[in-house]
């Protein structure tokens, strides 16, 4: 090691052990309760299903049809059946 690395060294942690305010931290614990109704709101709910306007197939909304590759009455990807 060179003494220009180690000076480098030295200068960032005199930064870290000395640098202004404390960090802001909480003063109580969250309760369950609290945690609990925050995370009532999270739950995943099921694709909004549309059917298809040429072959009746259903289909989420936003989406090409993978049957018949329409999207909003218009034909956009050519379907290749394997
Ligand atoms: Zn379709």
């Amino acid at each position: 090691m060179d003494d220009s690395s180690r000076d480098r060294n030295k200068l960032s942690g005199s930064q870290f052990q000395h640098s202004g305010d404390p960090m802001a931290v909480p003063k109580r614990k969250q309760s369950n309760a609290r945690t609990g109704s925050r995370r009532s709101h999270h739950a995943k709910k099921p694709r909004q299903l549309t059917f298809c306007p040429k072959c009746s197939t259903a289909v989420p909304t936003h989406v090409v049809c993978p049957t018949c590759g329409t999207y909003m009455g218009r034909k956009v990807v050519e379907v290749t059946e394997s």
